[in-house]
């Protein structure tokens, strides 16, 4: 949770750290919500400023809740993709999977901007581009806009699209995937993987897939 002071009173509101378990700093990603009581301001905060950040973060999309796989398909729609702008820059994952796909699926080709950069990012890294090396694979998509790749994460699964990609279907026995996006996005793809034989994991019992929101609508 972080947020600012509103009349005295903390306003706080759940995020992702986007940035990897192994850096100094915290970083997250934002939408600006034109009236949104806590964005509205914070898209205009300075360096130096102060913002709140609750001690304890919790959530579900950690590797701790996933068995051991093959290969790891992060799927992401809108500001969904900030954890995993944490996954695919914490070396552990590139120890863990074989392949990651980051899947990352916007209305407008300027949201996919962040992930671009995002991704140039591990491959100018003098230490993380040896380890991505011919293991990260990203594709972006647009839905309401012409781009290389267009439609809906559930239609590439469906229609075969994404096992074109990735060199095969989703399995139970060798792929896992972490899903985040909104709730209408969750349940599609949750069922989608359900559909293919896939277990929702938790901390106690690990599965094959986790989700988490990236807000409440
Ligand atoms: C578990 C969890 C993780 C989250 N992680 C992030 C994150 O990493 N980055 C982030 O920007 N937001 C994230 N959010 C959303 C965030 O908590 C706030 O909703 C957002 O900061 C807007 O706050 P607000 O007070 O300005 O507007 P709110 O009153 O919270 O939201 C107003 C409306 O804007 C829409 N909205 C809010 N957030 C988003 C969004 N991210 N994408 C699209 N539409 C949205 C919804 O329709 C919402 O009803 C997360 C939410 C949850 C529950």
């Amino acid at each position: 949770m972080i947020g600012l002071m509103n009349d005295n009173k903390p306003l706080l509101r759940a995020y992702s750290i986007a940035s990897p378990n192994c850096e100094e700093h915290l970083e997250f990603y934002s939408i600006k919500v034109p009236d949104g009581p806590l964005t509205s301001r914070l898209q205009n905060i300075q360096a130096g400023d102060h913002i709140l950040i609750r001690p304890k973060p919790v959530g579900t999309l950690v590797f701790d809740a996933l068995l051991p796989g093959k290969r790891l398909f992060l799927m992401s729609t809108g500001t969904g993709i900030a954890p995993f702008a944490s996954v695919i820059r914490d070396p552990e994952v590139y120890e863990k999977f074989d392949q990651i796909y980051l899947l990352h699926t916007c209305r407008e080709v300027e949201e996919l901007r962040y992930g671009i950069d995002l991704v140039q990012s591990v491959h100018d890294n003098e230490f993380l581009r040896v380890l991505a090396n011919g293991k990260l694979h990203h594709l972006p998509a647009a839905t309401r806009e012409d781009y290389k790749n267009t439609g809906r994460i559930d239609a590439w699964i469906k229609d075969g699209r994404l096992a074109k990609l990735a060199d095969g279907d989703l399995t139970p026995e060798i792929d896992r995937v972490m899903i985040c996006g909104s709730m209408a996005m969750l349940e599609t793809l949750k069922e989608v993987c359900k559909t293919l034989g896939l277990d929702e994991g938790s901390n106690s019992m690990p599965g094959q897939f986790v989700i988490e929101k990236a807000f409440a609508e």
